[in-house]
């Protein structure tokens, strides 16, 4: 993606409000008024999931300080239902910010022994996999 579509993107163009709105399926993972988290479909790990605002903010710069307060405490809270309902030990947080332009962050459930030297884009089994990762963080009881 060159400069000029990020900077031209809206939010009716943009994938993640797509999905956000539904219109895109998704494997959800957590929803509530303002934050939407689904599995990535690029995952590097099992359960690698995308928080986003569901309100379109192309850089984290420029949304307002309250909801970058609010999307970090709402990765915590998922983070807790990836260890509960995963089982990962911990979980790795990346902002990159330009694949898509609506900011997002990476929550990439992690085992303490599974010596990962470098991230490398992996595959589920198949979709019932899928499902299973994403029923499994969204069905834990906070
Ligand atoms: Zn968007």
């Amino acid at each position: 993606m060159t400069t000029n579509e990020i900077k031209s993107s809206k939010g009716a163009d943009c994938i993640f409000c797509k999905i956000v709105s539904k219109e895109i399926p998704s494997s959800i993972v957590y929803e509530d008024d303002k934050f939407f988290a689904f599995l990535d479909n690029n995952p590097v790990v099992k359960g690698h999931s995308l928080l986003i605002p569901k309100e379109h903010y192309v850089w984290m710069h420029e949304a307002p300080d309250e909801l970058i307060a609010e999307t970090f405490i709402t990765a915590k809270k998922i983070i807790n239902l990836m260890i509960k309902g995963v089982g990962c030990d911990y979980v790795q947080i990346e902002i990159i910010g330009k694949d898509v332009p609506h900011f997002h962050v990476h929550l990439m459930p992690r085992y303490l022994n599974d010596n990962l030297p470098q991230l490398k884009n992996i595959q589920y089994e198949n979709d019932e996999e899928i499902k299973t990762f994403a029923s499994k963080i969204k069905n834990t009881p906070m």
